[in-house]
């Protein structure tokens, strides 16, 4: 460990990369001058907070750690523990020689989703039925990460979901590329808005309740064969640069701080190889000056079987671009790997110099040499109830009405008259917080249940909403006697899928999940009924839309079920508009609006209105 006095950096003595007086170039020029091959290659490297002790992080030189998706202090850690756990890291850090920050991360991808107790927005495919509210998402969003000590989220992901079998659809707005480049709104508001016009493209974060955003995954990630996740992506030149690449245009413009490579390939090529991509493109045509972060061991997945030949996934990586690493494979052997190649001259130091002034001009930007160690300050913040609103608002507006009728003669059933005897709420869906907010919540896989942090089910909200004087049953599946040995005004079925995330998430059939035709069929056939569908993307539906009176896609609206009784009751209408096709088959796959087979089942932009009847209720 190199922190003999003579090159140690006292604390007291003036540097001007100490001197937030300074300007920004001074300050990054006088830090490089100072630094050593290991000191520069350090800052590069990105570490899992398991591994993360001070000790680590101050031997090597870290420049980066994350929770990866789940990763948490304790299940039902507090701010306080967050913070305490970030700042034990970021001291081993400032008690190396210059005493550079860390930048800790996290996947903060719908709201602060690891973190117990947090406000949970829906998955962007809800949020892209919005088409609004984005902004002030992302300003809450940034105060519950901040809350906890944590300046860094991986988010927003911009990919465009061109076919739903893909695993990762839910964490995409759209199959719209117009719907996704508006969406990058967010990024303004986990940052902030640029101070003035002499900021457009250079990475900004506006105070200590921003943090730095992440637009993910460059470029291509939405559009794979089949939806297979971190599959080839075939594309024209036209195709990519109209359809994949505009919200990164758009990321930049609104001064994004990092841009995450994608696993996918292009045309065959790995992103994280990509150099005509990443450098070419990103830095040297669209000015991108922050920096370009891998994916989680994405630099040994350029080789098949993964870390096959690391030394040519280093090379082929870092000079293609690529600036921090997360999670090489083994980070004493990627640091062993880089420095010998840079030895060798093989990676030029001015590429390493590049990446680094990248990652600083981020940590300087963000102020995180000024104030390198979290207080509690914020920490009201998580959770919020003026989050929950807001939340409860996304949720309110990223619903889509698809059938409201069982015929035009039977007239409307929606909105549902919240004063009768009796009614039926059904299905595994309705009841159950972790189905309602999907993967990445607490668990990168998502979770089942109601325990694993606060929040209302549709259930609950129902109950909340109704009539004291309307009884409500709950039936998960219910059988046709019990059916029958009661008297129902109607039915609510909350059905959809399960949690999952990434490629656990791929499935060519997209059948909807039983016992959810089961349990429309009995329920409908008997009882009016509105059916609520619970998922990360369109499922087929077709087989069982007949039988329904009302059909509508709540899309995993997050911990604010309460925004779904809002509108079935009327207190407010249904405004939303599909930002996917919905298909009637899977063998139609893919197929987004302006295709020449285009045939949906109910087409995008689609979605029936209604009008508000109640007052809207004072919870
Ligand atoms: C995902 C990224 C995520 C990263 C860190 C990867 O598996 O592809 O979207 O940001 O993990 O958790």
């Amino acid at each position: 460990l190199c922190c003999c006095a003579s090159t140690m950096v006292q604390a007291t003595e003036y540097a001007v990369y100490k001197d937030p007086k300074r300007p920004l170039g001074a300050r990054i020029k006088d830090l490089m001058e100072r630094m050593t091959i290991e000191e520069k290659i350090g800052q590069m490297v990105q570490i899992e907070r398991a591994n993360a002790t001070a000790e680590i992080v101050n031997k090597f030189y870290i420049g980066s750690v994350l929770s990866g998706g789940g990763s948490v202090p304790a299940p039902q850690a507090t701010p306080r523990q967050w913070i305490d756990t970030v700042n034990k890291i970021q001291e081993g850090a400032l008690s190396t020689r210059l005493g550079i920050p860390i930048i800790y991360g996290i996947d903060a991808v719908h709201g602060h989703n690891n973190v117990y107790n947090a406000t949970i927005f829906p998955h962007n495919v809800g949020l892209g039925v919005t088409r609004q509210v984005h902004e002030k998402i992302g300003i809450a969003t940034a105060h519950e990460v901040r809350a906890t000590g944590i300046p860094y989220a991986f988010a927003p992901c911009i990919a465009v979901c061109r076919d739903p079998r893909w695993g990762r659809c839910y964490e995409s707005y759209s199959e719209d590329p117009k719907i996704v480049r508006a969406m990058t709104e967010i990024i303004s508001g986990l940052q902030g808005d640029l101070p003035d016009k002499s900021w457009l493209g250079r990475p900004y974060v506006g105070g200590k309740d921003k943090v730095a955003a992440c637009a993910k995954h460059y470029v291509g990630d939405g559009g794979t064969v089949k939806g297979i996740n971190e599959n080839n992506t075939i594309v024209s030149q036209h195709e990519l640069f109209s359809i994949h690449m505009p919200a990164y245009y758009n990321s930049i413009i609104r001064g994004v701080s990092t841009i995450m490579a994608s696993y996918s390939s292009l045309n065959g090529v790995k992103m994280h190889a990509n150099q005509e991509l990443l450098t070419g493109f990103l830095k040297n045509r669209l000015n991108f000056r922050g920096f370009i972060i891998s994916d989680w061991q994405g630099i040994d997945r350029i080789t098949s079987p993964p870390h096959a030949n690391y030394t040519y996934s280093i090379q082929a990586s870092i000079l293609a671009g690529i600036d921090m690493v997360m999670i090489p494979y083994d980070y004493p052997e990627f640091i062993d790997g880089l420095t010998n190649l840079v030895n060798k001259n093989v990676i030029p130091v001015s590429r390493i110099d590049d990446a680094v002034k990248r990652i600083l001009r981020v940590k300087f930007t963000m102020g995180l040499f000024e104030k390198p160690l979290a207080d509690d300050s914020q920490a009201d913040f998580l959770g919020a109830q003026e989050h929950r609103d807001l939340a409860r608002e996304a949720v309110r507006k990223s619903l889509v009405l698809l059938k409201n009728g069982k015929s035009a003669y039977a007239g409307p059933i929606l909105p549902l008259p919240s004063k009768v005897l009796r009614i039926l709420v059904a299905g595994t869906h309705a009841d159950n917080l972790g189905y309602q907010c999907g993967g990445w919540t607490i668990e990168w896989q998502g979770l089942s249940g109601n325990n694993l942090t606060s929040g209302t089910t549709i259930l609950k909200a129902i109950k909340d909403t109704v009539d004291p004087s309307t009884q409500v049953v709950f039936n998960e599946n219910p059988d046709p006697a019990f059916i029958n040995s009661n008297d129902f005004a109607y039915a609510i079925i909350v059905v959809g899928e399960q949690p999952y995330a990434e490629t656990f998430g791929d499935n060519l059939n997209l059948t909807l999940p039983a016992p959810g035709p089961d349990t429309i069929k009995n329920v409908c056939s008997h009882i009016k009924c509105v059916v609520v569908v619970v998922s990360g993307r369109p499922l087929v539906i077709e087989p069982y839309l007949e039988s329904m009176d009302a059909l509508v896609a709540a899309w995993l609206p997050g911990t604010e079920g309460q925004g779904v009784a809002d509108v079935l009751f009327g207190d407010y209408g249904f405004t939303g508009k599909l930002a996917r096709t919905w298909f009637k088959r899977v063998d139609q796959l893919p197929m987004n609006v302006g295709d020449a087979h285009y045939d949906p089942l109910f087409p995008f932009g689609f979605g029936l209105t209604t009008q508000p009847i109640n007052q809207p209720s004072p919870k």
